[in-house]
This record gives C-alpha cells, sequence and structure tokens, in this order.
C-alpha cells in the first residue's frame, strides 16, 4: 500500500498553492459579500487548466485523475469555498456524460468544460424530492424522436452562469426506479426558465436557482444512456462525485484550523498567548487528528473512483469520506470560530463566512443520514465483514 502523493501531484498542488493565495485569498470576504466569483478568478482558473482536473487526458483533461481535482479543491477551499464549489460544478454535472455519454456527447460537453469555454450545472432535486431521487416528477414524455420535457428542478448550483445542465427526468410515470432517465440540455433550448433564486446562508458566490422545463422539445441525441436506465447512472455519478464534496469539507477544516491558530498565537490572555492554553492545544490537536484522518478518507474514495470503482460495491467506502469529511468542516469551522471569541463572530474575520460555508457540506449531494443510511446497510448486512 502506497500513501505517498505521485510527483506530479506534488507539482500540481505546489503550484496551485502560489495561485490560491495570490488570487483567491484576497478576494474569498468580496466573493462573498457581492455574491459571484469573479471573472479574473475564473480566467486565472482556466489558464491553469483547473477545469479539467477531474477528466482523462482523451477529453482534454490532465489525466491526474480525480485525486488531482481533490487536491486542487482542498488547496482552494483552505480560503474560500465558493471557488471550491467552481471546480466541483466541473465535475457534477459531468459525470453521467463521462459514465453514460456517447463519444460525441462526450466531445462536445466533456470538452467544452475541460477547455472551460463552457460551464455546466446538475439538476436532480425537485420541489418534492431530494432525497428520495426515485421521487422525481419531471416529465420527459417521447413525441417520435424527441423528448418534451415539463417540470422544475430546485437548489440548481450554477444555475445563472450554466451553458448546459444535466438532468434527471421520468420516462415511465409507471415504474418508480426503473422509469428514470438522465439527458443533457442546452440552456438555450426552447422552454427553460429560471424561476427564481435562493438567499442561501453560504457559498453565496454561487448562484442557486430553481430551473422550470415547459414544453422544452430536446432530440433523442439529449439523452444519456439508455432510456429508463437512468437511476443506476444517477446513483454512479453521484457516487464518483462524493470524495470531491468531501474535499470541500477537509479544504475549509484546514483553513479554519490554520486561521484560529495563527490568531491565538498572537492574541493575550492571562499574561500569556490564548494558544499557549492547553484547552487551545487539546482542541487544536483533536482537530488536525481528524483532519489527518479524513484527508486519508477522501485520498483513498478518490482513488477508488480513479481505479473505476464507484459501484454500489464501494458506495459505502465514498459515502464515509463525504460523511466525515464533511462533518469535519462544521465542527472545525465552529471551534476555530471559538477560538477568536468575540472577534470569531463578526465580519472583521472570516471564520464566521466559514461556519455559513460549511453548513451546507452536510446537506448537497446527499445529506450526512443518507451517507449513514448507505454506510449503514453495508455494515447491518454485512457487505462489510469485520471479523
Ligand atoms: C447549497 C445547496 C446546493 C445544492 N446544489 C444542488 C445541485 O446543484 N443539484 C441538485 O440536484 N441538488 C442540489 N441541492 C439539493 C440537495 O442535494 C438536497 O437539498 C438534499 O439532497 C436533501 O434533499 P431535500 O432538501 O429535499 O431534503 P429531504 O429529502 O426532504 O430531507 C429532509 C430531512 O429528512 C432526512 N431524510 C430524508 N430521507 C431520509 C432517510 N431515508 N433516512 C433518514 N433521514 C432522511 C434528510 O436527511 C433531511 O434531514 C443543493 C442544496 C443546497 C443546500
Amino acid at each position: 500500500m502506497d500513501f505517498a502523493l505521485s510527483e506530479d501531484l506534488l507539482e500540481m498542488r505546489d503550484q496551485l498553492r502560489l495561485l490560491v493565495r495570490e488570487t483567491v485569498a484576497p478576494r474569498a470576504a468580496d466573493i462573498d459579500r457581492r455574491g459571484r466569483v469573479p471573472e479574473d478568478v475564473l480566467a486565472a482558473f482556466r489558464e491553469a487548466g483547473l477545469a479539467g482536473k477531474g477528466y482523462p487526458v482523451e477529453y482534454g483533461g490532465s489525466g491526474l485523475g480525480l485525486l488531482g481535482l481533490c487536491l486542487a479543491v482542498e488547496e482552494i477551499t483552505k480560503y474560500c469555498c465558493s471557488s471550491g464549489v467552481v471546480l466541483l460544478l466541473t465535475r457534477l454535472p459531468g459525470a453521467p456524460i463521462l459514465y453514460g455519454g456517447t463519444a460525441a456527447q462526450k466531445e462536445k460537453y466533456l470538452r467544452g468544460i475541460t477547455s472551460g469555454r463552457l460551464r455546466a450545472a446538475f439538476g436532480n432535486t425537485e420541489p418534492q424530492a431530494g432525497s428520495d431521487s426515485a421521487g422525481i416528477r419531471l416529465l420527459a414524455g417521447r413525441e417520435g424522436d424527441h423528448y418534451v420535457l415539463n417540470g422544475a428542478k430546485s437548489f440548481v448550483w450554477g444555475a445563472a452562469a450554466a451553458d448546459f445542465f444535466v438532468i434527471s427526468a421520468r420516462t415511465d410515470p409507471e415504474s418508480r426506479h426503473g422509469g428514470i432517465s438522465m439527458f443533457v440540455v442546452d440552456r438555450d433550448t426552447p422552454g427553460i426558465s429560471i424561476d427564481r433564486f435562493e438567499q442561501p446562508m453560504g457559498v453565496r458566490g454561487i448562484s442557486l436557482g430553481e430551473v422550470v422545463f415547459s414544453n422544452c422539445r430536446v432530440g433523442a441525441g439529449s439523452l444519456l444512456g439508455r432510456e429508463n436506465g437512468g437511476f443506476p447512472l444517477l446513483m454512479k455519478s453521484l457516487n464518483s462525485v462524493r470524495p470531491v464534496v468531501a474535499a470541500l469539507g477537509l479544504g475549509l477544516a484546514q483553513g479554519a484550523l490554520a486561521y484560529a491558530l495563527d490568531y491565538t498565537r498572537e492574541r493575550q490572555a492571562f499574561g500569556q498567548p490564548v494558544a499557549r492554553f492547553q484547552g487551545t492545544r487539546w482542541k487544536a490537536a483533536t482537530l488536525a487528528t481528524e483532519i489527518q484522518a479524513a484527508r486519508w478518507l477522501v485520498y483513498h474514495a478518490a482513488t477508488l473512483v480513479d481505479q473505476g470503482l464507484a459501484g454500489k460495491e464501494h458506495a459505502p467506502y465514498l459515502a464515509m469520506a463525504k460523511l466525515f469529511a464533511t462533518e469535519l468542516a462544521v465542527k472545525a469551522s465552529s471551534e476555530a470560530l471559538q477560538m477568536l471569541g468575540g472577534c470569531g463572530y463578526t465580519r472583521a474575520h472570516p471564520l464566521e463566512r466559514f461556519y455559513r460555508d460549511a453548513r451546507q457540506l452536510t446537506i448537497v449531494e446527499g445529506t450526512s443520514e443518507i451517507q449513514r443510511e448507505i454506510i449503514g446497510r453495508a455494515v447491518v448486512g454485512g457487505a462489510i465483514d469485520y471479523l
């Protein structure tokens, strides 16, 4: 078992650290206040080839695999979760195309993403169904060699900027899991509107909208994979992206702890730096240990996906990484805020933003409860063997 990162990955991480410190870190508070990631940050990401981090070379990607993408997300999210989500959105909508798309769909959409020419968004959640993915109602009615889409997708991250959407839809109303298909739909297709934007607690740099499809006609070339074969494609895609969401949590936890440590080394109380109190040291020790545990869970999960192991059998390990790293992000940002005392609760310091940004991580891409269900079923059912 080799725990060392390759030379290529280490070199990429070191270069990225410089870019993040120069380009992202000074803008993070502004991104939160203004509610968007500015064009020059996106351009810097494009130039550094970050849009193709999670993709194979044959589609214009870096070839550094999901592990490469996770390392990049980790570095960026140490300073700015919204900017980390920009990278998540290069992979979340692309996964169903990668696993189920035709050569032509991959050429158009994946190359569009990796070159930074196209931005994408992913729509599975609906107003009446989130965790229960098989409960979606958006209808894709077949008319000859076309489908007519009617319904809405809610909580679509990046909806405002998207050039295309990857969505799940119901193609057979009589069947639950067996009646779902996945589609890729260009934003400029007639019948698509974004009717409402949410006002989220955190990650304010990324838009969160409800995308409505009204008699939206798409050709059969929009279907991803097999008609009514969308549910397994959706599950594999979601499984494969869990390490990336986990990497958001891992980076955020580190950024929060690092900031609090700097502060407590300077801040004096009772005649000494706050960092010298045992209460501070033990808090830091616990978080550092949990961050190290999260790091190995995330890197291992990303490596599984890179080995093609994102199916049902490996889903519990991908879920463990997501569960642990995202819950750690909430805990670490809360503990770090506490380490600053009153200042932690103000906008003069970034920890209130880290806390707001962390809070969504245990909800998106399958809540913590759903991750525990995936893991718990495998443990209780004996799929994970302990003796
Ligand atoms: C910031 C943000 C960004 C998002 N981005 C996207 C996106 O880009 N695309 C997209 O499709 N969706 C997106 N979502 C939606 C997100 O994936 C859903 O909110 C999430 O899956 C939960 O669904 P729900 O909100 O409908 O909650 P519900 O499914 O209604 O769940 C409500 C509560 O019940 C619990 N629960 C449900 N079922 C079970 C069960 N079987 N066992 C135990 N507890 C259960 C849940 O854990 C939760 O606590 C985003 C959400 C947020 C907040």
